[in-house]
Parts: C-alpha cells; sequence; structure tokens
C-alpha cells in the first residue's frame, strides 16, 4: 500500500484560528480525502506550537500560566477544525511529552553530528517572529516591518548548528527536483538565498522561561523554531516508534505558508541531513490573503473567523471558494462580494439547481429505474461524454495542488448538463413519449420521443453520479447529502435545496 504523509503548519497558540490557518488545514483536508480514497494509507498532521516568549508573554497577559494558556488555546484549533470538518490523523502540540522527548533526542544526535559548536551571538532578535533579524530588514524607523516594533539587542552565548556547510548539497538536490519546491516562484526565491551565502544558525537560547532545555547544557534551552519543525518527526514516533515513523518518513508533502519557506526549505533538510534523516519530498508554499483588497490588520478589524462564514453560508461553501477562487500558490483577495456571487451562481443555482431539476424529471416522467451506471437498459452514450477523461484531469490537477483548475473541471460538467437540458427540451419530448418505456421496443422509431427521453436524462443523472464522487474531497457535506439523494426512490419531495443559507 502506497503512504501519503501530509502535514500543515503548526499554528501559534497565541492566535485564534484565522483564515490563513483554515486555508492551509482544508487544504490539507482535500488532499488527505483525494488519498484516502485512491486507497493510500494516509497520515494528515496538524498541531499547535506552543514554547516560546511570546506564549509566556500572552500567557501572562490573560493571567494564566503558560500551561494554562496553551491548552486553552490550543483547543481552539481542534474546536475549529471540527467545526469545520477536518479529518486529521493526529493533532501534535509541543508541550505534549511526546514531543519534548523526541526533541531531546534528535538534539543529542545533532551534537553527535559534529555540525554543532558553541560561540557567541551579537545581534538583533524580533520576539514577535521568534527569530534574529539583520538590520537591513528594519524599515526607516528600526522596526521589524511584520511586526512594528524594534527589535532586542542581544548579545549572548549561543549553540550553532553549521548550516554554511550544507549550501552546495541543497542547491543540488533542490536544482535535480529530489528535494522538491513549489511553485516555481518559491524554488526561485529558496536557491537565490541560498545563493547570497548560508550562515551558521543559532540553535538555542539563554533564559528563555518557556521551551525544552538543551540536553547537554541545560543553562540554554532549544530554539523554538527547531523545536517546532521537528513536530513533523516527533509526531509519528522518532525515536519511540521506529515502526511508525519508518512507514510514514519522509513526509510526501508540507503545505506551509510562504512567510516561512527559509526554515522549510533550507534549514529543515540540513538539519535532517545532519541527524542522517531522508528530507521531505516536496513543499509547496501557498500565498496570502487580502480582505476585500485591504491587507488584514489589527487596526482595520477586518480579520475574517472561518467559523463565521461557516456558519453563513455551510462549511462547503467556505472550503469551495477558498479554493476555487484563488489559485493555490498564488497571493488572492478573500473577497466577500465574490464568496457570495461564487456562492449564488456555482452551488446554489448551478450545482443545487441541476440536482433539483435533474431528480424532479426523472420523477414526474416516470423514469425508472436507476443505478449508478444510470437507466437500465440505456447504454447508448454519446462517446464523447465529458465524463469519461475527468477522472485524469483531476488527478493532474490534484498533483500539481490545482484545487481551482479540479474544480473548473468538475464545474465544466455541471455546465454541459445544463446544455444538454436546454438543447433536448425533456419537457417537450415527454409530450410526445409514450408511457412504456421505448428501449425494449422491438420496432425502431416507434417511440423514438421516450428513447430519447431516457438517454437524456439517464445522461443527466450519470453526470450527477460522476460529479458526486468528484467532489468527496472538495466538499464532503455536499457529497454526503447528494448520495442520499441520488440514492432515495422515489426521490425525496420536495428535493433538500444542498446549499442553503442559513442566516
Ligand atoms: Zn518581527
Amino acid at each position: 500500500m502506497n503512504k501519503f504523509y501530509i502535514t500543515t503548519p503548526i499554528y501559534y497558540v497565541n492566535a485564534q484560528p484565522h483564515i490563513g490557518s483554515a486555508y492551509t488545514t482544508i487544504a490539507a483536508d482535500v488532499l488527505a480525502r483525494y488519498y484516502r480514497a485512491q486507497n493510500y494509507d494516509v497520515h494528515f498532521l496538524t498541531g499547535t506550537a506552543e514554547h516560546g516568549t511570546k506564549m509566556a508573554t500572552a500567557a501572562k497577559a490573560a493571567g494564566q500560566t503558560p500551561q494554562e494558556f496553551v491548552d486553552t488555546n490550543s483547543r481552539l484549533f481542534k474546536t475549529a477544525w471540527d467545526k469545520l470538518g477536518i479529518k486529521y490523523d493526529d493533532f501534535i502540540r509541543t508541550t505534549e511529552t511526546r514531543h519534548e522527548s523526541a526533541v531531546k533526542k534528535f538534539f543529542l544526535k545533532l551534537q553527535k553530528s559534529g555540525k554543532v559548536y558553541e560561540d557567541e551571538y551579537q545581534g538583533l532578535y524580533c520576539v514577535g517572529h521568534e527569530a534574529f533579524i539583520k538590520e537591513s530588514e528594519l524599515d526607516d524607523q528600526g522596526n521589524c516591518p511584520d511586526h512594528a516594533r524594534p527589535p532586542e539587542k542581544i548579545k549572548e552565548k549561543n549553540w550553532f548548528f553549521k548550516l554554511s556547510d550544507y549550501a552546495d548539497l541543497l542547491k543540488t538536490k533542490i536544482t535535480s527536483g529530489e528535494f522538491q519546491i513549489e511553485p516555481p516562484s518559491r524554488r526561485h526565491e529558496v536557491l537565490s538565498f541560498i545563493e547570497q551565502g548560508l550562515e551558521d544558525i543559532s540553535i538555542s537560547r539563554p533564559h528563555v522561561e518557556w521551551a525544552i532545555p538543551l540536553p547537554w547544557d541545560t543553562s540554554q534551552t532549544i530554539y523554538v523554531w527547531l523545536d517546532e519543525l521537528f513536530n513533523y518527526c516527533s509526531a509519528i514516533g522518532y525515536g519511540s516508534d521506529q515502526e511508525k515513523f519508518n512507514t510514514y518518513w519522509p513526509a510526501d508533502l508540507h503545505l506551509i505558508g510562504k512567510d516561512i519557506i527559509k526554515f522549510h526549505c533550507v534549514i529543515w533538510p540540513a538539519l535532517l541531513e545532519a541527524i542522517g534523516e531522508p528530507w521531505p519530498k516536496k513543499i509547496f508554499a501557498h500565498g496570502f490573503f487580502t480582505v476585500d483588497g485591504q491587507k488584514i490588520s489589527k487596526s482595520l478589524g477586518n480579520a475574517i473567523d472561518p467559523l463565521d462564514i461557516a456558519n453563513e453560508y455551510g462549511i462547503d461553501t467556505l472550503r469551495y471558494f477558498m479554493l476555487r477562487d484563488i489559485p493555490f500558490g498564488s497571493d488572492g483577495d478573500f473577497s466577500h462580494a465574490r464568496l457570495k456571487a461564487r456562492y449564488n451562481a456555482d452551488l446554489a443555482n448551478g450545482l443545487g439547481n441541476l440536482v433539483s431539476r435533474t431528480l424532479n424529471m426523472i420523477e414526474q416522467y416516470s423514469i425508472s429505474p436507476l443505478t449508478k451506471g444510470g437507466l437500465r437498459g440505456v447504454k447508448e452514450l454519446d462517446s464523447q461524454h465529458p465524463i469519461d477523461n475527468l477522472q485524469s484531469k483531476i488527478d493532474t490537477h490534484i498533483q500539481n495542488l490545482a484545487f481551482d483548475k479540479a474544480l473548473a473541471a468538475i464545474w465544466n460538467i455541471i455546465s454541459q448538463a445544463d446544455e444538454l437540458i436546454e438543447e433536448t427540451k425533456p419537457w417537450e419530448l415527454v409530450k410526445s413519449a409514450g408511457k412504456t418505456p421505448g428501449v425494449n421496443a422491438k420496432t425502431p422509431g416507434v417511440d423514438e420521443a421516450r428513447v430519447k427521453l431516457e438517454q437524456v436524462l439517464s445522461q443527466l443523472y450519470q453526470s450527477l453520479v460522476a460529479i458526486n464522487e468528484h467532489l468527496a474531497p472538495f466538499l464532503p457535506d455536499t457529497h454526503a447529502k447528494l448520495t442520499d439523494l441520488l440514492a432515495a426512490r422515489p426521490i425525496k419531495k420536495p428535493v433538500n435545496p444542498l446549499f442553503a443559507r442559513k442566516k
């Protein structure tokens, strides 16, 4: 059995689940569902990042201990993903014992690799990023441009990792495609970053109160970013369940946002190389949203709660809109007007209407019985029927993470079915058709209208079956409802609206 190990980044618990984290997690969920349906042994991992100064400070502000704070906030993510119908296989928290003990084993191995040394670090540190920042990256006021505040000036003892040793290997594996970075714009960005020369990185810091101690020097704690990256290995049993680890590692796909490519595409593979583990096969970085044309910011108060959208329009509308409207990998705009337009045109009037029209005609015109293959006895279908190559189109688009194109291919079948109805006008055919099914007529031409009517409705029904099958990973709720509708004979009257707004 082929396996497919897919991960999202683990999310910082000092912020609530937002539209960006929902976007990555929904995309991962679609892929996990798709590969499960293809009989892969899928392992879908998500989770929360819970260490570091940022958490300790946020906990203090909330009047809680760090542990209380991260327990409460991690639950918000689980709840949100449950409400959005995300079916992950595992949820890792970096404060769990299984993670902390695996990280310690990983660091001891890293120390033995000979790629670790002690030195003094002098420079700037942005707590918002939990990362060192260069003078050249600051804005005119001397602030971190992303966090609008000055970094801390730091002079301290750190342990370092010889990242600079890995530039050639990284270039070779990225250029050959052995280590895949997608989309190509991100691959070029990573290669040009490596081209500028790699500096060694700090792997530990002194005096960080809410972090994992460095196993060989407990005056230091492990730099949170490296602790976090290792979740992809700790969650599948690194150092404790070797069989499980061997089953799933290396990851087939790390889905990330474009802001964390340096950590995932440069530092992470180098660390794995140092401890003798294979690199992930592929890293795909998606883009960012604006909301109604504006950058998401606290001062504008335009952050979107994905649960609000799901409450109003249903989970599937949120999933459909995000994956259909914005090519995965590009930046995009989350426009409320376009969400509504897509909901009306593509879902309620598009798919919803086709389903109710088709099932109503089948019932009203006494077309029966139906099987998954269509009408019994009606075999003669147009050989150019578009559902013939839908599967291979979708397979290709999914492999490229082109969710928008996969959905467009499904919606193309919907348009063609609508056209078939308009061209053949079943409501006129039925007027001249006899009541007896014409397919068994011995004499051709006896009841052509009846034969044609049954062929048309059979074709429509088969289109719905195909659409429903391919919708499953994208719109799981709709898939469940439609499966029920397609199986029910006599049909449920009135045909339940597939897409009903709740507000
Ligand atoms: Zn910053």
